[in-house]
């Protein structure tokens, strides 16, 4: 039986980026702890029903985990040993801000088991990183990996964001440059999405925006100038040293099971979906919605993310995958290959349409 994964959402930050849609309040010490208590509380809950499940990733994302104490953290891990069947070569993830005061969390954490950190630097260019909000200079993410190295974690991915205001293609070179000197062994890369509801989206006429061609030439920059100092592609924004993929993140493109603990923290476990309210009043008071499975939902949600993934999928039928290569206007944007269906880099960069073309021939 394959192991599965557990993430914690930890939802505050210490100050709101302009550009963020996801569910997050402004740190605050005492909220910060009575929701730790509500996560410990719920990992009691739920060990009820999944005490003969093994667990062999976890997950701390955000948010901003590295807001609250690194205590706070540990008294999670505690949680989770003691409740649930967790190995002991378990990856186990913290997402951190490079402005937090890393000097205390890090070593702290990884004393604890947390082997993998996850660092926001989103570009080298100090005004670029100004303009996403992002407080502390490129100096700090300097610091902020040697600290983890200090404490033995040498499992380190770092994020950029293409697109941003600003942002030109020798610019985001120089993002790059600093991801592969850094030694790094994985790096996520994200296009900019103006998402409604943020600062950036009101303000978008005033942002200084590179066109979508550069941006699509950015993504290109990226693709190849990572994957010749060694870091494979393994998925459409994620790039790693062979061994250094995300073992938690595969668990979702491979749609495999997952608990998750935090408000809009979503699981799949025994074959059934479920999700807390994305609001912390209603994750503290233990609401839990079981979503329904729609016909066939399932396996379009496998296609959906499996196609995310480098290496395709290999569960479509003959009949499915004859139908799709019969579209020609497919042609440049997808690999067939004994069996396996996968989006070409072409495809990758226009993968919303090309996975919804995808969709409509698959029969339910
Ligand atoms: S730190 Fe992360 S979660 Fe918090 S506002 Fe910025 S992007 Fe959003």
């Amino acid at each position: 039986m394959t192991s599965s994964g557990i993430y914690i959402h930890i939802p505050f930050c210490k100050s709101l980026c302009p550009y963020c849609d996801f569910y997050k309040i402004k740190y605050n010490e005492e909220l910060a702890e009575k929701y730790i208590e509500a996560v410990v509380d719920a990992t009691a809950s739920l060990s009820v029903l999944y005490n003969s499940s093994s667990f062999d990733t976890v997950y701390f994302g955000g948010g901003t985990p590295s807001s609250i104490d690194g205590d706070l953290i540990v008294r999670v891990l505690d949680a989770l040993r003691l409740n649930f069947d967790i190995s002991p070569s378990s990856e186990i993830t913290v997402e951190c801000n490079p402005s937090s005061a890393l000097e205390d969390f890090i070593p702290k954490v990884a004393v604890a088991g947390v082997n993998r950190v996850s660092l926001g630097l989103q570009s080298a260019v100090d005004l670029e990183r100004k303009s996403l909000g992002r407080l502390a200079g490129p100096s700090r993410v300097t610091t902020a990996l040697d600290i983890c190295h200090l404490s033995g974690i040498d499992n380190i991915s770092l994020d950029l964001i293409l697109g941003v205001p600003g942002q030109t293609l020798s610019s985001l070179e120089e993002s790059l440059d600093y991801c592969i000197s850094s030694g790094v062994p994985h790096v996520s890369a994200y296009m900019l999405k103006l998402e409604e509801g943020t600062v950036f989206y009101k303000r978008q006429d005033t942002l200084d925006l590179p066109p979508e061609d550069t941006v699509c030439s950015m993504y290109d920059l990226t693709c190849n100038t990572l994957s010749s100092a060694g870091l494979k592609q393994y998925e459409i924004s994620n790039f790693a040293r062979p061994g250094f993929e995300s073992r938690h993140n595969l668990k979702y493109w491979n749609d495999e099971t997952y608990l998750g603990i935090g408000p809009g923290a979503h699981s799949f476990m025994n074959g059934k979906r479920f999700y807390y309210p994305s609001d912390v009043v209603g994750f503290m008071r233990g609401d839990m919605q079981c979503i329904p499975d729609g016909e066939g939902g399932a396996l379009l949600e496998r296609v959906m993310l499996g196609l995310r993934l480098s290496s395709g999928i290999s569960f479509l039928d003959k009949d499915t995958l004859e139908e799709i290569s019969s579209d020609k206007t497919l042609a440049p944007f997808i690999n067939i290959s004994n069996g396996n269906l996968s989006l070409t880099h072409e495809g990758f960069l226009v993968s919303n349409v090309v996975i919804s073309k995808i969709i409509e021939k698959i029969k339910l």
